[in-house]
């Protein structure tokens, strides 16, 4: 059985990148992947310009206070006239600076009336301004490519003049589900059946790193059927992921099937939940088999299906680095394979965090994985004391 980090490796070894590039609109373009670097034409600002509601003035004219004409009104859009010396402009926030001007004064400390306007004190040169490229300058290369595009990064890039950028295809993904126990939600069950819920969550689960997604449904428990799919599926799609009927039972066989058509390159990794997991080919086409105990298939889409995921997606950055937390549980009985256990952080009464776990760790109980909000990773062999340091990760940042 390989440990989560050889599993980890092998798998991210083994992706094609996605190559096509689109061009898409900034408003579109949430949660794609960047593909070329957005690089600043202009200096933002683009002119120096006032940080505050008030009065422009050279500073050498106010000294230890004065009382100066107000010459001219500058809002925000529009340009002044160069300042002469010994007088002031009405300025707003974000109205360029006026010739001459070195200063704002913002306009709670001024005194206006019959058009003129007192200023107490002194004034240093420079106050209150907003120097043009003091954001960025010109030439500046403001987003790198392989970087998924959140909101700030959309506002970045609309603030240089981006009306569009340059993203990776989004990987397309086909899934299917074995179980003849597996009904749809919205009927009703039948003696011994079960609703179908990966489909839901690995659908949910592939939106959130940027899938599209190919479903090929429930397909029941022969080697012929199982067979037949994985063969559509790999023609369909970059990846093929399937739930269930990868382990060792009698009606378990999405490996034979892999085996058939193509190659199985990994099975097994010393994790829990999930350690039936494979890992294969189908022609050139990759294809996962997850668990299809419900939350094994979650844990086991978040540490390995994501990374290779973003990776294929034309991501960088992939593998997640944990934060170290206290326990505010115990884990008495070391085990053989490495813990994914469902966590969240809980303040404690001097306000500090601490991890709790949830009562309830079996690999069935998806309540776990709604009640959670990371995973605290507890190594092969290692029991878990009250107070111990132990890595904790983000369920938002695996995804
Ligand atoms: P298997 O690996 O096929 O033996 O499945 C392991 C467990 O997960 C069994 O209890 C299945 O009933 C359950 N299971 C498999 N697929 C699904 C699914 N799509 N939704 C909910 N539970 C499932
Ligand atoms: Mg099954």
């Amino acid at each position: 059985m390989l440990s989560v980090e050889s599993a980890r490796e092998r798998l991210l070894g083994g992706v094609r990148l996605v190559e096509d590039l689109q061009e898409v609109p900034l408003v579109e373009a949430r949660g794609r992947v960047l593909a070329r670097a957005v690089v600043s034409a202009m200096n933002v600002p683009p002119h120096d310009n006032s940080a505050m509601d008030g009065y422009a003035v050279r500073s050498g004219d106010v000294g230890a206070g004065a009382r100066l004409p107000v010459v001219q009104t500058i809002y925000a859009g529009s340009v002044g006239e160069p300042l002469g010396a010994g007088s002031a402009a009405r300025i707003f926030t974000g109205a360029p600076i006026p010739g001459g001007a070195d200063a704002v004064v913002m306009q709670e400390s001024c005194r206006p009336s019959d058009g003129e306007v007192s200023i107490p004190g002194p004034v240093a040169s420079g106050a209150h301004i907003r120097r043009a490229g003091e954001d960025i300058s010109a030439g500046a290369t403001v987003l790198a490519p392989g970087r998924r595009l959140r909101a700030q990064e959309l506002g970045l890039a609309a603030s240089v003049g981006y009306g569009s950028l340059a993203v990776f295809r989004r990987p397309r993904v086909a899934l299917f589900f074995t179980g003849d126990e597996l009904v749809e939600p919205g009927r009703a069950l039948g003696p011994g059946q079960i609703y179908d819920s990966n489909r839901y969550t690995l659908t949910g689960l592939l939106d959130a790193v940027g899938c599209e997604v190919v479903d090929m449904g429930v397909v029941a428990d022969t080697l012929e059927a199982t067979r037949a799919t994985l063969e559509a599926a790999a023609l369909e799609a970059d990846l093929v992921i399937s739930t269930g009927g990868v382990s060792v039972g009698e009606k378990d066989y999405v490996r034979l099937a892999l085996e058939a058509l193509g190659r199985l390159e990994l099975w097994r990794v010393r994790v829990k939940p999930g350690k039936p997991l494979a890992f294969g080919r189908v022609g050139e086409t990759p294809f996962i088999g997850l668990p299809g105990n419900p939350v094994s298939m979650f844990a086991t889409f978040c540490l390995f299906v994501a990374p290779f995921l973003k990776r294929m997606a034309g991501m960088e950055d992939v593998v997640v680095r944990p934060q170290g937390v206290a326990a505010g549980f115990e884990w008495p009985v070391a085990g053989g394979r490495r813990e994914y256990l469902r966590a969240r952080l809980e303040a404690r009464p001097d306000g500090t965090l601490e991890a709790v776990i949830h009562p309830r760790q079996g690999s069935g109980v998806l309540t776990s994985t709604v009640w959670a909000e990371g995973f605290v990773e507890v190594p092969e062999g290692t029991v878990v004391q009250r107070g111990d340091t132990v890595n904790y990760y983000l369920l938002e940042n695996l995804l």
